[in-house]
């Protein structure tokens, strides 16, 4: 036989791994959506998939310590008691950084996507090479795997937030304009020494504001669909449908900022007129109000959505004209958006979440004039759950996404050997595993 074609019997048994990948993935799925509360049982009701099926599948998971066992459910139940089943809080860890344009942000999260470790550094990085950035960015993602290791956790992959287009497929930086970056690929001048990690490990590069997105837990674990509008020196959007983050062709999807809002209005820097940048983002609305700061003073570690919100506080009436025109563009792109995607969720975050107050009325009333659903229901437009760190915790949240979306990946990963197995934590020699942190 040609040995590229395959014999029959070796198709057939690629199929059944590829069928047991699946099933893998179904089951750990369906313990990550109602951890603590999932039993063998119940995920052989909800996959259709026979009881000594289901039940090797969650022996497979145990062993390659991705799931434990927490004990006997107190649900009542005919027969032997189950025994519930929740992801383990070791192991398999993400981490996420973010690099904007005057701080670096590192955060790491378990199985679960609980916040397990978070650190941030000021520094500007205007005029400094990508080299050196990246530099500071492996430091401090090595502290953070340091750190986490005291714990058991092993980071499986590394995402990088980039406030910029990114080719996601590629793990490319397109263009990073606020950084002055093109062109670039992170991986290749992230040092895995550096990092504390190994040689070859996965590197997954996206734009901020799609990773801020995803730190949003509870809408994800529903499938819910929205809309994540991300404020600061720019305007971005990452566009959530049925829970999974929608890219578009190239990966730039959400670009926001650049929507018209007046078709002659101010120049923007992307060379059109009028964009919502130019009217919301964070330097638009200093301007406005004639509040003179550097250019490009991003938000988070810097004290301006603090000071805007300040000012807008004491009754400054410059910075109240401008919040105000600035929530009428959001609200007219907002509308807009929700027409043409279908969705009445929405989540305001990065500046925009600690001005909410000031923001969300305008918003909410422009948004009722023009979407078309406003006959039949209210829309649900809300500050986000986290703030600055949301880019960070998000990236670090795709990372252990991956692996409950494809445990396979894990189990034979040499992560995963480097992990505990069996579901006891592996705690190296003179460190106390650190108590199990509340869910984020
Ligand atoms: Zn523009």
């Amino acid at each position: 036989m040609h040995p590229l074609v395959a014999s029959p019997d070796r198709r057939r048994g690629g199929r059944r791994r590829s069928l047991r990948r699946l099933n893998l993935a179904l089951a750990l799925r369906c313990i990550a959506d109602d951890d603590g509360f999932v039993s063998r049982a119940d995920i052989s009701a909800r996959t259709a998939l026979n009881k000594s099926t289901s039940s090797s599948l969650v022996d497979e998971l145990i062993a390659g310590g991705l799931v434990r066992e927490l004990g006997v459910t107190t649900r009542p139940s005919v027969g032997r008691p189950p025994t519930s089943l929740a992801l383990v809080t070791h192991g398999p860890a993400g981490l996420g950084i973010e690099v904007n344009v005057d701080y670096v942000a590192a955060c790491v999260v378990d199985l679960t996507g609980a916040v397990r470790y978070q650190h941030v550094v000021s520094r500007d990085q205007r005029g400094r090479s990508p080299e050196e950035v990246l530099r500071l960015a492996a430091r401090l993602g090595g502290a953070a795997v340091r750190a986490v290791r005291q714990s058991g956790l092993v980071p499986f992959g590394v995402a990088i937030a980039i406030p910029g287009m990114v080719d996601a497929n590629a793990k490319k930086i397109i263009l990073a304009p606020n950084l002055g970056w093109s062109d670039l690929d992170p991986a290749a001048l992230l040092d895995p020494a550096e990092l504390g990690l190994p040689q070859g490990l996965d590197v997954f590069v996206d734009n901020e504001a799609n990773f801020a997105a995803l730190s949003e837990r509870e809408l994800l674990l529903t499938g819910t669909s929205y809309l994540y509008v991300f404020g600061e020196i720019g305007v971005g959007s990452g566009i959530v449908l049925g829970g999974n983050l929608y890219r578009g062709r190239n990966g730039w999807s959400g670009e926001i900022g650049h929507l018209t809002v007046e078709r002659a209005g101010l120049p923007c820097g992307c060379g059109g007129r009028g964009c919502l940048e130019q009217y919301a983002g964070q330097e638009a609305i200093l301007r406005a109000s004639g509040v003179r700061t550097a250019v490009g003073t991003s938000l988070g570690v810097g004290p301006t959505a603090t000071l805007i919100r300040e000012r807008a506080e004491r009754g400054d009436t410059s910075m109240l004209v401008a919040l105000e025109r600035a929530g009428r563009a959001l609200g007219v792109v907002i509308g807009n958006t929700m027409n043409l995607l279908d969705i009445d969720r929405v989540v305001l975050g990065g500046i925009y979440k600690e001005l909410s107050d000031h923001l969300l009325p305008t918003i909410r009333e422009e948004v009722t004039t023009r979407w078309a659903g406003a006959r039949w229901s209210s829309p649900r437009i809300e500050a986000a759950v986290h703030g600055a760190e949301a880019p960070a915790l998000g990236a670090a949240r795709s990372v252990v996404r991956r692996v409950v979306d494809d445990p396979a990946c894990w189990l034979g990963s040499d992560a995963a050997h480097r992990s505990s197995t069996g579901g006891t934590p592996r705690t190296p020699s003179g460190f106390e595993a650190a108590a199990d942190p509340q869910p984020h």
